[in-house]
Parts: structure tokens; C-alpha cells; sequence
């Protein structure tokens, strides 16, 4: 191998611009030479392909979103759309591809690795709902500014008797969920684990209220189970909080990445590129009990989503 592409595809994540630039540089420091695809599978179609050099990546460690953008393409999905692709490849002299984002980047990776474009999946999203890595690159980040979140909800509520019923980001993942209610101590965690029992809720409110006597409560609901706006009134209406909803929405997926993300998306992009100096393809890179792997995509799409039952239990126990 000797000419390697870098894309970022779905939604973007912080952390993204370090893995492309630790792809870039451990690539280019060994002699090879790193094309970057811009909007993800869309610009690999439209041969939006510009190469990169170490000066490139320079300054992007720190940044969030992604310097190659993304872009979603159902239609990539279509081989005659993928042998498009291949086609430009083929004229930029590319020859092997990573793929920096989540499960549906992941299926176009081992798409293109089967019609014979080596490609390696990496983790970009700030869902963590990647099972076949214990963390996601964004995920740490993402993390991170929810519990801010949190915790200046909280002063706010607390100094009026409110109930705060907040929409956190996860596609059906409840981990940014359950690690803020862990991280901010919140009162109820509700993600597709635990599910939602509206009438159970408001009775554990009402119990906040009238037996803890606390001032305050925060209930955390993962995106796609509820109407977080017509809940909040509801919690007005049935409990003695005032209940308010706040969806926090896009800012979940911005900010410059953690030291976490940053070493995470390191350590990753320099596998990726290993992997594909050995001549692998249709791998995703994960981290496992601490360790970089690489795991055949198929694999990692089939694998059962990961268990919480344990961090549910814990976060039961402090509340
Ligand atoms: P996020 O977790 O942020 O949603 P994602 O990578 O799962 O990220 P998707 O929109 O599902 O986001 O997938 C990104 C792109 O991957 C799609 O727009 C499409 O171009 C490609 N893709 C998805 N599924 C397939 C598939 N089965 N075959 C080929 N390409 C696919």
C-alpha cells in the first residue's frame, strides 16, 4: 500500500480531526501518502479528494466537528453508486480507505472492502452505541458538556422548586444518559435499558416531594422514548415540582474533544493505519479493557448491544 484515503461519514463527533490527523501523520511519517475524502461517502462519489500532508492536520487537534466534513448517502448503498466511487479512487491511485464514524459507515467500509478497496472502520460517534468498543471517539467529550449542562441546570432549579426533564442525545444508546445521571446525580435515569413507565415516574416524583423533601429534581430521559415537553407538563400537573424541559440537542455533538477523546482517536488512527499496512481490511477499531483492537466489522454488527444492569444498579443504590 502506498496511497491511503481518510473520510468521516454520519454525524460528526469531537475527536474526529485527531483521528485524521493521527491517520495523516503516522501514515505520511512511514512514507505513504494520505488523501483526504471530503463529505464522506458523498465526496468519494464526486471525487472531492484532496491530499493531505502533515502541515495539513496541523492545529486541528483541539477542534471539534470535522476539517473533511460529513455527509449522509443512502444511495451508497447501491453498488453501481459504489463502483462510481472505486472509480475515483482508482484515478486518485487510492488504494486502501478509513472510515472514521458510526454502524451505517461501518456497513458502507465492509461494502467497499468486499468489491476490493481495503477499508477500516474506526468509532466516530458521540452515541457510544458501538458495540464492539467499550468508547466511542466523542463520546468522553460529549459526556463531558452534558454534565455542565447538568450541573447549571440544577442551581437553577433548585432555587425555584423545579423539576428538570432533560432530553440528552444517544440513538437509543443509553449511556450518555445513565453516565450524566451517574455523573450529576440525578434523580431518574429513563433510557430504552430501564424503559419508561410514565404513571411509575410521577410517582417517584411525587415521593421526591412529599417524603425526601428535596427542593429539586433532575430526570434524564434518552432521545426517541418520550415527549420530553408534554412529560414536563405532566410532572407540573401530577407532582408538586414545576416541571420544565430542556432538549440540549446539537450542542452535545460540539467543543473542543477531551484529553480522553484526543488519545483515544490517537491510538486508534494509528491502528487503523497498521492494519491496513498488513494487508486488513473489513476491520473496525475498538478499545477493549483497555486495549486497541481490531474486530471484523461483520462481527462487530452482529454483536448484542452492551449490557448496563450494572451501572442501573448503582445508580439506584445512590439515589
Ligand atoms: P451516526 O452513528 O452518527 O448515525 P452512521 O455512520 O451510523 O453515524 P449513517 O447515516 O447510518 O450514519 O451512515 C453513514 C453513511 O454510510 C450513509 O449515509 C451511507 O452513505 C453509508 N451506509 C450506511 N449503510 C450502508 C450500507 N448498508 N451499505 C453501504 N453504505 C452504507
Amino acid at each position: 500500500v502506498k496511497r491511503i484515503g481518510v473520510l468521516t461519514s454520519g454525524g460528526d463527533a469531537p475527536g474526529m480531526n485527531a483521528a485524521i490527523r493521527a491517520v495523516t501523520r503516522v501514515a505520511t511519517n512511514i512514507g505513504l501518502e494520505v488523501y483526504g475524502i471530503y463529505d464522506g461517502y458523498r465526496g468519494m462519489v464526486d471525487g472531492k479528494i484532496k491530499q493531505l500532508t502533515r502541515e495539513s492536520v496541523s492545529d486541528i487537534l483541539d477542534r471539534g466537528g470535522t476539517i473533511l466534513g460529513s455527509a449522509r448517502l443512502p444511495e451508497f448503498k447501491d453498488i453501481e453508486v459504489r463502483k462510481k466511487a472505486i472509480e475515483q479512487l482508482d484515478k486518485f491511485g487510492i488504494e486502501a480507505v478509513v472510515v472514521i464514524g458510526g454502524d451505517g459507515s461501518y456497513r458502507g467500509a465492509l461494502a467497499l472492502t468486499d468489491m476490493g478497496v481495503n477499508c477500516i472502520g474506526l468509532p466516530g460517534t458521540i452515541d457510544n452505541d458501538i458495540a464492539s468498543t467499550d468508547e466511542t471517539i466523542g463520546f468522553s467529550t460529549a459526556l463531558n458538556t452534558v454534565v455542565d449542562a447538568m450541573d447549571k441546570l440544577r442551581d437553577t432549579s433548585s432555587s425555584h422548586h423545579r423539576c428538570s426533564v432533560v432530553e440528552v442525545m444517544g440513538n437509543r444508546c443509553g449511556d450518555l444518559a445513565l453516565f450524566s445521571g451517574l455523573s450529576s446525580g440525578a434523580e431518574i435515569v429513563i433510557t430504552s435499558e430501564t424503559g419508561f413507565d410514565e404513571s411509575e415516574v410521577l410517582d417517584r416524583l411525587r415521593e421526591f416531594d412529599v417524603v425526601k423533601k428535596k427542593n429539586h429534581a433532575l430526570v434524564i430521559i434518552s432521545e426517541k422514548i418520550t415527549d420530553v415537553e408534554i412529560f414536563a407538563r405532566k410532572v407540573s400537573q401530577f407532582t408538586g415540582f414545576s416541571g420544565r424541559a430542556t432538549i440540549l440537542g446539537h450542542v452535545q455533538r460540539g467543543g473542543s474533544p477531551t484529553p480522553g477523546d484526543r488519545v483515544l482517536a490517537s491510538r486508534m488512527g494509528e491502528k487503523a493505519v497498521d492494519l491496513l499496512m498488513q494487508g486488513v481490511g473489513g476491520q473496525c477499531v475498538g478499545i477493549q479493557r483497555g486495549e486497541i483492537v481490531g474486530v471484523p466489522i461483520e462481527e462487530a454488527l452482529n454483536m448484542p448491544s452492551k449490557s448496563r444492569k450494572d451501572l442501573q444498579n448503582l445508580f439506584d443504590r445512590l439515589v
